[in-house]
């Protein structure tokens, strides 16, 4: 191919047709003010999570991939070490969708019954669950996410790196915490674990964690 070719076929990629869009936020960019600012809303929604939407349309433009859903081209690219860049692509704007609706206005507060009950049998306690969720959120060296998954019957939490998801894992998902700096650095500079507290006390959805107990993420 010509470099003329390439670079018009670019420029065609650039234009209307973009396979994965950014969503638009579950609730208004200062709802969840003050524990998370809508300045922080602002650039993690408008910059950060647009930025690996627009890169993942780049990756995926005229190959087959455009072809497969979000969760399949998260499973496909995880699998091929010359995806990597699709799959960290895919994964960050995955994680990031499931992340919006993981932190709710009027979340906090206790479990409904049925986690709270999944919450005793794997913990001990749904207070356990919490525990353990903070600690895998702020034990996480570097960047990543905190993620309460179910593993058969079990919850469980687990961190993973970067952009990892579990669904590569063979774990189902039920909620996350990102705890990329950029989560939370413009209203908590480093102070990861006073961040974390405030979200499990008063943004996370345990309602969402429990809609995804019965969810499919093939
Ligand atoms: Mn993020």
């Amino acid at each position: 191919m010509s470099s003329h070719a390439q670079t018009h076929t670019d420029e065609e990629n650039s234009g209307g047709e973009s396979r994965f869009s950014l969503h638009p936020l579950p609730w208004e960019q200062a709802a969840l003010d003050p524990v998370i600012s809508a300045r922080t809303i602002g650039y993690h929604h408008g910059k950060h999570h647009r930025g690996y939407v627009e890169k993942l349309n780049k990756l995926v433009a005229n190959t087959p991939m455009q072809e497969l859903s979000l969760e399949q081209l998260i499973r496909h690219s995880a699998e091929d070490p010359q995806l990597l860049a699709v799959y960290h692509n895919a994964a960050q704007v995955w994680n990031h969708d499931f992340y919006w609706h993981s932190l709710s206005p009027q979340g906090g507060g206790n479990p409904p019954q049925r986690l709270a009950q999944l919450a005793e049998q794997s913990f001990g306690s749904v207070e356990k669950l919490r525990k353990e969720l903070a600690t895998a959120a702020t034990g996480l060296f570097g960047t990543g996410w905190a993620w309460l998954v179910q593993d058969g019957e079990e919850l469980k939490t687990i961190a993973t790196d970067d952009a990892d998801n579990p669904i590569v894992l063979g774990l189902r998902p039920l909620l996350t915490i990102d705890v990329w700096e950029h989560a939370y650095y413009l209203d908590y500079q480093n102070e990861r674990g006073r961040h974390v507290d405030a979200v499990l006390d008063r943004l996370i959805d345990w309602n969402f964690a429990e809609q995804n107990l019965s969810a499919d993420f093939s």
